[in-house]
């Protein structure tokens, strides 16, 4: 049976880093559901459609044989009972300095104690990576510096437009 992981997250862009542990986590599961966070509480700054088109872009410069594997959908229900639907079996998620561990500790927490049977993955980007977030990336665009090393090209093409 094929393993499905999800790996969720706003993506308000994406970036280098969450590209990274994409291609990581091909080597962990047979299919990636790359699930993007459309709560209506949090204030995206890229909309819905946008970072969704962001990543589809973005996926289209893998090697066909990794493509095939990853799909990019939006969700805005609980995030387990999404991965339930999904028929998924593991939750993917990225860490980089000590700094995430304590969100993400607790989040996994949480889904435990909604649902035990679903496991959660932490997978390390690589150290060139590990400075990179999406929110920097939007402070730094704000103030005119040049974010080239941190996000893809289709990244880099919509912030030159706004
Ligand atoms: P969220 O709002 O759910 O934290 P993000 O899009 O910011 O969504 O991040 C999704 C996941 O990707 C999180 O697990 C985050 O820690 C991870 N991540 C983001 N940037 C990096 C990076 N540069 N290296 C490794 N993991 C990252």
């Amino acid at each position: 049976m094929s393993k499905i992981g999800i790996y969720p997250g706003s993506f308000d862009p994406i970036t280098f880093g969450h590209l990274d542990i994409i291609q990581r986590s091909l080597n962990v599961v047979d299919k990636l559901i790359v699930a993007v966070s459309d709560n209506k509480s949090k204030n995206h700054f890229i909309n819905i459609d946008d970072r969704l088109n962001l990543i589809e872009s973005t996926i289209k410069n893998l090697p066909p044989e990794d493509q095939k594997k990853i799909s990019i959908e939006k969700f805005d229900n609980l995030l387990v009972h999404y991965v339930k639907a999904k028929k998924a079996s593991v939750i993917i998620r990225g860490l980089r300095a000590v700094s995430d561990f304590e969100y993400e500790f607790l989040m996994t927490g949480m889904n435990r104690s909604i649902d035990n049977e679903i496991e959660t993955i932490f997978l390390m980007s690589s150290e060139k990576y590990h400075f990179i977030s999406s929110r920097f990336i939007k402070e730094i665009h704000s103030l005119g510096g040049d974010i080239s090393k941190s996000v893809p090209k289709p990244v880099l093409d919509f912030f030159s437009k706004i």
